[in-house]
């Protein structure tokens, strides 16, 4: 799975925090030295994205209002139903500024946008600087299953991909699959 730090000018942005303190603590050892406040981003309410946000107490933490709301009520069954797979520490810890279509970093030129399909709650974020998409699980982890399972209509998914098609980035990064190009997003506008 996959974590993604993005720095900025003015912030540091942790997209996703994996399944708990020992997924996030190399990016923190990394910027141990760096003085930007660190912004922490979850994609999605799913416990191998949210698992590590215990490890940010005093931070931002951003999410789709859906993702707090979902968190929330579903805290205790995801560690129950899952328990075997948390990695260091899990505490729970639920995202303190959400937002229900958009939130702009212009310091950072980093976008924040809602993008249901995987899941209800789901956001993408757009580094437009580095012209990076970050989908999360809106693209499947391998080639051959690049359409991920979906919590919602596939029409609802279909929107988000078109406004993936429309929007200016090289890079796409997805929650488990390699690094791709914005060649992908054609693809499964091709597979629908
Ligand atoms: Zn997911």
């Amino acid at each position: 799975m996959n974590l993604y730090l993005l720095k900025g000018e003015k912030y540091n942005y942790i997209i996703d925090t994996g399944l708990g303190s020992l997924s996030v603590a190399p990016i923190i050892e990394y910027i141990k030295n760096d003085t930007k406040q660190i912004i922490v981003i979850n994609t999605h309410y799913h416990w191998d994205h949210t698992w590590g946000n215990g490890s940010f107490e005093n931070c931002m933490i951003i999410s789709h209002k859906l993702c707090r709301e979902t968190l929330q009520s579903e805290w205790t069954d995801m560690i129950q139903n899952n328990s075997h797979r948390c990695y260091g520490e899990v505490k729970m810890n639920l995202p303190n500024l959400v937002f229900e279509q958009e939130l702009y970093f212009p310091e950072d030129k980093i976008r924040l946008f809602y993008s249901p399909g995987h899941t209800i709650d789901s956001i993408s974020v757009l580094d437009e600087e580095e012209k990076v998409l970050v989908v999360a699980d809106n693209i499947g982890e391998s080639m051959e299953d690049i359409i991920p399972s979906l919590d919602c209509d596939k029409e609802v998914y279909m929107n988000t991909i078109k406004k993936y098609e429309q929007m200016d980035f090289d890079t796409c990064i997805s929650g488990h699959n390699t690094v791709l190009n914005k060649k992908v997003i054609g693809k499964i506008l091709g597979m629908m």
